[in-house]
């Protein structure tokens, strides 16, 4: 990003329009999950804001409709609390195989035994504007404060903690005074806001799943996105085009847009040129579509090397919806801030590198994630003897997960 200069923003005082407890940042399946868990916190006054005007994020507003496994391939479930039960929300009454809307697999909805579940995974696809409409309906009926068309702008710190959330909305800067913030913006925006350590990286293509109708009249889910080890010369040791862009870049996330764009019409002329007729794209994704771009450098970094690795902080856990085996602890250290005493992550940009990366920024484990880090806001935002998220007392936290259907096994790491 190219800087001619620094102007100073004239300060103004900003109305303080609400006063909460905890406040989430971004309304992706992690914000969903942690408003959610953060709210049913007895006594807990959550505000969820995000920048669009619908739930899910990625997941609904990106159409990438399919809620990956709960399981770990091996036919254990991994994943329960509200990665269960939003799985369970999103699944709808009729099932549309050329729109990869399913139901939960039989074995896993009864009693199906370990080696049926081994062949199934605990997956569904869903519709995203019924989805985005539940959720909704959920956050509501658990009296969580929702704002739309409000974005995260900057954070005020006093004494190492955040006193308050300032965000763009219609009616100018606002700001929402709270105990304890929650980053589910997808790209660490609070974190890097706050001052923490944050990591980026490129390496994203082109990609859009779009629904179109084909020429019988039909509507159609295309998965369309470069593959994601793309060639970067062809059999002659030719240079390919080659597209990589970073998200925390305006103009490469501009750039990615427009690309991605340009491929899903050239992809309806290739759609028409193959079947004849007049195939008509008529819902492409209206956020950016990165997979991984910028995240927290937390205490403790997930890396391949944790797979099977307990870790005393255990907070939730999760399979890897690429391969049958691996199951992987998510532990406070890699979601809490490390200079903030009351931020922590959720979703994609909590601290994961590499591959172990590509494994928890999935729908499932950003559910989890979620869960895991609103409750955590709530305790810490409702108890006025701890300051940080390290001052709470894990085999509480623990416990009030497991009692809320949360998977929390060292036997599954065994
Ligand atoms: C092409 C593609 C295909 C994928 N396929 C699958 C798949 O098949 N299955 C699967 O499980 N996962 C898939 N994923 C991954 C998955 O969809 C996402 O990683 C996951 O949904 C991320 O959830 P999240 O809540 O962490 O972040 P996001 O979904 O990115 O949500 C972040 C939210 O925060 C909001 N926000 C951001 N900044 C601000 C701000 N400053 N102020 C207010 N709001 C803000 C955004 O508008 C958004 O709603 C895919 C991803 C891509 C890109």
């Amino acid at each position: 990003m190219k800087v001619f200069g620094k102007v100073q923003e004239a300060r103004a005082d900003i109305p303080v329009i609400g006063e909460f407890d905890v406040v989430v940042v971004g309304g992706g399946i992690a914000g969903v999950a942690a408003a959610l868990a953060a709210a049913r916190v007895r006594g807990t006054r959550v505000c969820l804001m995000e920048k669009v005007c619908a739930l899910g994020g990625l997941a609904t507003v990106g159409n990438v409709i399919i809620y990956l496994p709960l399981c770990d391939g091996k036919g254990r479930q991994v994943i329960g609390g509200i990665g269960e039960e939003l799985l369970r929300l999103s699944v709808d009454e009729v099932e549309v195989p050329n729109l990869r809307i399913s139901k939960v697999p039989a074995c896993w909805d009864g009693n199906g035994t370990v080696e049926e579940r081994s062949k199934h995974r605990f997956r569904v696809g869903f519709n995203p504007i019924t989805f985005e409409y539940k959720m909704e309906r959920l956050l509501l009926k658990n009296h969580i404060t929702l704002y739309y068309d409000m974005r995260f702008s900057t954070v005020v710190k006093k004494n190492g903690s955040i006193t308050a959330v300032i965000a763009e909305s219609k009616a100018g800067r606002v700001a929402l005074s709270c105990k304890a913030v929650v980053d589910c913006s997808g790209e660490a925006d609070v974190c890097r806001e706050s001052g923490e350590k944050t990591v980026s990286i490129g390496g994203n293509v082109r990609c859009g799943w779009y629904y179109y109708i084909d020429k019988d009249e039909k509507v159609q889910l295309r998965c369309l996105t470069d593959p994601l080890r793309i060639r970067k010369v062809d059999e002659n040791g030719n240079r390919l085009k080659y597209y990589s862009f970073r998200g925390d870049l305006p103009e490469q996330v501009t750039a990615q847009v427009l690309e991605s764009r340009k491929m899903m019409m050239e992809d309806i002329e290739k759609i028409r040129e193959k079947d004849g007729g007049n195939p008509i794209p008529i819902m492409s994704p209206t956020i950016s579509t990165f997979r991984m771009s910028r995240r927290l450098a937390a205490k403790v970094t997930l890396k391949e090397s944790d797979d099977h690795r307990w870790f005393d902080d255990t907070l939730g856990m999760t399979g890897d919806w690429r391969k049958a085996g691996p199951v992987f602890c998510l532990p406070l250290r890699c979601l809490a801030a490390v200079k903030t005493a009351n931020l922590i992550t959720a979703g994609r940009c909590l601290s994961s590198m590499g591959d172990t990366w590509d494994v928890t920024r999935v729908i499932p484990t950003c559910a989890v994630s979620g869960e895991a880090a609103g409750i955590a806001a709530a305790f810490l935002a409702t108890n006025d003897e701890c300051r940080s998220f390290f001052d709470l007392d894990i085999p509480t936290l623990q416990k009030y997960i497991k009692r809320h259907n949360g998977i929390i096994d060292k036997g599954l790491v065994r």
